[in-house]
């Protein structure tokens, strides 16, 4: 489905991405780590068309989209997460989810569409502040809020940016289970970038290790969590033993 090839993505003197590649699978759940400033949020952005590479290449379902600007890899069915949120914070919820649903998604019929955007709403536990400004939600109401956005352009690859990073282990708990509703309703491919790593290891068929924009490692999290590399540059000892 998606095709990374030699992604070099730099930012003045700094090489936030140096000839990453990789591919994903139909239907894959991958997991993204790496210790921070090691690339992840960039390879989310050259992806979805938020940043252009410097080099290398782009493919997804088998179409060269290297360079194509955002709303355009958007309608061809990638959506992504912001690790910093940015709903539009004068909007309600509901209205934040139906910008996508129009916007991205191209949904005419403004009845149509707001039953959309409450369903998206619902599926992601949001129906109690349906109708609340942005700004008044906790993090991981505006994490939901991120989620359902992503989801209201219909994603075919839809990527996750931290969107564990700073809840508690209930609310930890219950976005896994989230992940699972998606998974199993939605036919959507997924990548996770992750710091909650026991959410991660639960949860990815595959895990792609960055370190200083340099992929280091691919496998199964079992694998990742045996290898000394990746123990040396990110896990430290205390994952390893227990
Ligand atoms: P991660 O998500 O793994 O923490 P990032 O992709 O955010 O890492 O950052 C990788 C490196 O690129 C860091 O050194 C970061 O400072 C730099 N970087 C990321 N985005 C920008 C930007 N827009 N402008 C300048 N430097 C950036
Ligand atoms: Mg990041």
């Amino acid at each position: 489905m998606l095709q990374a090839i030699n992604i070099t993505r730099r930012f003045g003197g700094v090489t936030a991405l140096r000839n990453v590649s990789f591919s994903v699978d139909t239907g894959e759940l991958v997991g993204l780590i790496g210790p921070n400033g090691s690339g992840k949020s960039t390879l989310f952005s050259v992806i979805s068309g938020f940043h252009a590479p410097d080099e290398g290449t782009v493919i997804f379902e088998g179409r060269n989209i290297t360079g194509f600007p955002s709303h355009r890899v958007a309608r061809l069915g990638i959506a992504r997460t912001f690790q910093i949120v940015r709903p539009f914070s004068g909007m309600t919820v509901v209205e934040n989810v139906r910008v996508g649903v129009i916007y991205g998604c191209g949904e005419r019929n403004i009845a149509a569409a707001n039953r959309r955007a409450r369903e998206l709403v619902e599926f992601v536990g949001l129906e109690q502040r349906a109708d609340t400004h942005a700004r008044h939600l906790t993090l991981a109401e505006k994490k939901r809020l991120e989620i359902a956005r992503a989801l209201s352009i219909q994603p075919r690859l839809l990527l996750l940016d931290e969107v564990f990073a700073g809840l508690n282990p209930v609310e930890v708990r219950s976005a896994i289970d989230l992940i699972a509703r998606i998974r199993s309703q939605y036919e959507v491919t997924i990548i996770m970038v992750e710091h909650v790593l026991k959410a991660l290891m639960e949860t990815c068929e595959r895990v792609i290790v960055l370190s200083s924009g340099e992929k280091i490692a691919e496998g199964t999290p079992a694998e990742i969590a045996a290898d000394p590399h990746v123990i040396s540059v990110y896990l430290g000892k205390t994952y390893a033993a227990g």
